[in-house]
């Protein structure tokens, strides 16, 4: 069992200490705002320190040992529930909510149905998170692809921006992208989203397929198409606290 400990104290050492003496646990992670403190102590088990939050769950972990000062303890604890697997997924964009469940089964890999009433069922070694996540993350894409390939061809054809060909990704950093040869790319997290910055994205990839650039005449095309674009671009940029974890951890 891989563990992260948060903390480096006199608390946060006692614990990693009993996780080093024990045959089947290992020390992965230590994070503490202070880097010495986290250095020292993740040394003496080859863990990775940090003192950033996002950057130690992104050590694939199977628990979290919360050992900070109290007041931390909140935002610590969301982010190690948000790790595991969803029960539900929301998907704004288009208007649906899926309710998750999960049945151990014997066969060899994990394979997934869309059941009715929006029921999504896992089947197969299900206590394997990492192999739930990857499922779920296929299924994430191909929906996307149902979705926005006509959303983005219809925006397409209303304003004349023609584009080569549709791309769907999992991108960490970015909502979409247009490259010299009008490919755009879309990330599958879009679906999070509110319906209007979905629309807002794909309008401003389709803008890109003219201006190769974020210049006045660029945005005067956008703001052309979508007035609200300032606005939309803002909120768009604080949306990704909306993507759940299991959606982009690898
Ligand atoms: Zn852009």
């Amino acid at each position: 069992m891989r563990i992260g400990v948060i903390g480096a104290g006199k608390i946060g050492g006692l614990r990693a200490r009993s996780i080093l003496g024990h045959p089947d646990t290992q020390l992965v992670a230590v994070l503490d705002t202070l880097s010495d403190a986290a250095a020292r102590l993740a040394a003496t088990a080859g863990a990775r320190p940090t003192t950033d939050l996002t950057q130690f769950f992104d050590t694939p972990m199977d628990a979290v040992v919360v050992s900070s000062p109290v007041p931390a303890h909140e935002e610590a604890c969301l982010r190690a529930f948000d790790r595991g697997l969803p029960v539900e997924i929301p998907l704004p964009a288009i208007g649906q909510v899926w309710r998750v469940c999960y049945r151990r089964t014997p066969d060899r890999s994990v394979r997934l149905r869309e059941l009715a009433d929006g029921v999504l069922e896992l089947t197969g070694p299900v206590h394997d998170e990492d192999a739930c996540r990857a499922r779920l993350r296929q299924w994430l894409a191909a929906t996307a692809r149902r979705v926005l390939a006509p959303w983005l061809e219809r925006i397409s054809e209303r304003t004349g921006l023609a584009y080569k060909s549709l791309q769907i990704r999992g991108q960490r950093t970015r909502w979409g992208s247009c490259s010299t040869q009008r490919t755009i790319s879309l990330n599958y997290s879009l679906l999070f989203l509110e319906r209007a910055l979905v629309r807002y994205l794909l309008i401003h990839e389709l803008c890109h397929t003219r201006h190769m650039n974020h210049g006045t005449r660029f945005w005067a095309l956008v703001q052309s198409v979508e007035p609200q674009a300032q606005t939309l671009d803002g909120e768009l940029g604080d949306a990704w606290r909306d993507v759940p974890a299991w959606a982009t951890w690898y």
